[in-house]
């Protein structure tokens, strides 16, 4: 699934490639893939101009004239402007633009959404209201006032309303930084712990950014291209392989039902 480094990828292309251009008309291919909110439509969008396009957690806003357009690309979301090679299956949408561009939305699992709206209420259709803040915004303070919780410090990275963009991936990679065992409560991380954790996420994710985002099956950065921060991480997916730090094998897990890398010497398991 893409997390905050690949979907600000994609927006900083878009950015860089549609912003002030009309639109001419959105071509919906499978309606489960659009949430419209009355009195908003697609046929509303015909000359809309693309005023910006920003991101917040792993949202998509695309704001125009008169309409906000959120996206989210869930599990297999892809976006493609102008592909050099014709799209064959999975399209959801189209996005014809009035210079000729041609933005794709490919979609093999279907749980990506476009949500349109009035100006302004594409937030709350789309639920991106109720995200936590950016990992740049949060201060101490908020952060250990959110740890102090009896859930997993993996749980807690992944809630996005405590902080917004982190998935499996950058979690993993982030706690590895810290040195911290994924199964450990908030509660019991030392305020040095919370805040070389809040350190950690945000490198990795600079550094998912970097290197342009990590594609394992599905991930592309807007212009077709992979990104190259999987072959930067650390531990996530290398169960088996040895710790970069000290050589022990890393492990895989489960914690909450979502799989955890780690490795057990240099993040030891909470004693309680
Ligand atoms: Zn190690």
């Amino acid at each position: 699934m893409p997390e905050l480094p690949e979907v600000e990828t994609i927006r900083r292309y878009l950015n860089l490639s549609i912003v002030n251009e009309r639109i001419q008309k959105l071509e919906v291919l499978w309606a489960g893939s659009v949430v419209k909110a009355e009195p908003a439509d697609v046929y509303n969008l015909k000359n809309q101009k693309i005023n910006s396009i920003a991101r917040k957690g792993k949202y998509l806003l695309f704001q125009l004239e008169d309409f906000d357009m959120v996206v989210h690309l869930r599990m297999t979301g892809q976006i493609y402007l102008n592909p050099q090679n014709p799209l064959e299956d999975h399209i959801r949408w189209v996005l014809y633009l009035q210079n000729g561009d041609k933005l794709y939305y490919r979609d093999v699992r279907k749980f990506g959404r476009l949500f349109l709206a009035l100006k302004s209420q594409g937030a709350r259709l789309s639920g991106l209201d109720k995200l936590g803040p950016e990992p740049w915004e949060i201060t101490l303070e908020y952060w250990q006032d959110k740890l102090k919780s009896n859930r997993s410090i993996k749980l807690l990275l992944l809630d996005q309303r405590v902080i917004s963009g982190i998935g499996n991936i950058y979690a993993d990679e982030a706690l590895f930084l810290a040195k911290i065992h994924p199964e450990t409560k908030g509660k019991d991380l030392s305020s040095k712990q919370a805040a070389e954790l809040l350190v950690a996420v945000r490198t990795v994710l600079d550094l998912g950014m970097r290197f342009g985002g990590t594609s394992f099956r599905d991930y592309v950065s807007g212009d077709g291209k992979k990104g190259n921060m999987q072959e930067k991480l650390l531990v996530y997916q290398k169960d088996g392989q040895l710790c970069p730090r000290c050589t022990k094998h890393i492990e895989k897990i489960k914690v909450g039902g979502r799989s955890s890398h780690f490795c057990p010497i240099c993040q030891l398991k909470p004693r309680r």
